[in-house]
């Protein structure tokens, strides 16, 4: 059965770490049995975002992630480095935030009401506690807000994966697209 996600669920690592945390996540989480996505990876969210605001695909969004008990079957995860139960996302990783929602949400047909912190599913503090419920969906709001012509072609720019086999190389290209994406979004708004 195809995976037809009708959610998008936010998490917050709760390790604060220097530098890149997904090598370490991938590691973590294949040692829970994680199952490897198509795309090598055990990581459980379908998308990460560092520290610095780059964005990395762990699973393709037609593939089930491993993030949240019981909405698996339904739901996209994004998963944020750091611990906001004690620090706040960096201005990268919002903005990378708010891309990446816009441009999921769009190409999944997801309401913005149908973004959730993990701790609604679950008796834990995830995405972090200094973060209200609606605050992703601020993000989001915000993103949209600040620059509707930039958040449009950021909503249609196409970084999904097909189902077919990709040539080798292909997510180094799609992650740098991406990220050059973010960065362009980025530095346009100053
Ligand atoms: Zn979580």
């Amino acid at each position: 059965m195809p995976f037809k996600p009708d959610q998008i669920i936010v998490h917050h690592d709760g390790v604060s770490r220097e530098g890149p945390s997904f090598g370490i996540v991938d590691d973590f989480h294949e040692s829970l049995g994680f199952p490897i996505s198509s795309l090598g990876f055990c990581v459980g969210y379908h998308y990460w975002i560092e520290r610095d605001g780059v964005i990395r695909q762990a699973r393709a969004e037609n593939e089930l992630g491993a993030h949240t008990k019981g909405q698996n079957y339904t739901a996209l995860g994004i998963g944020m480095a750091g611990c906001f139960d004690k620090e706040d996302p960096s201005p990268e990783q919002v903005a990378a935030l708010g891309l990446l929602l816009s441009n999921l949400c769009s190409r999944h047909d997801i309401p913005a009401e149908r973004i959730f912190p993990h701790r609604k599913y679950a008796n834990k503090s995830c995405y972090g506690s200094r973060l209200s419920d609606h605050w992703a969906q601020d993000v989001l709001a915000d993103f949209r807000k600040k620059d509707a012509a930039e958040a449009k072609e950021a909503a249609t720019a196409t970084f999904s994966v097909s189902a077919a086999p990709l040539p080798p190389g292909w997510l180094a290209r799609v992650t740098v697209a991406f990220v050059t994406l973010c960065k362009a979004v980025l530095n346009s708004r100053g």
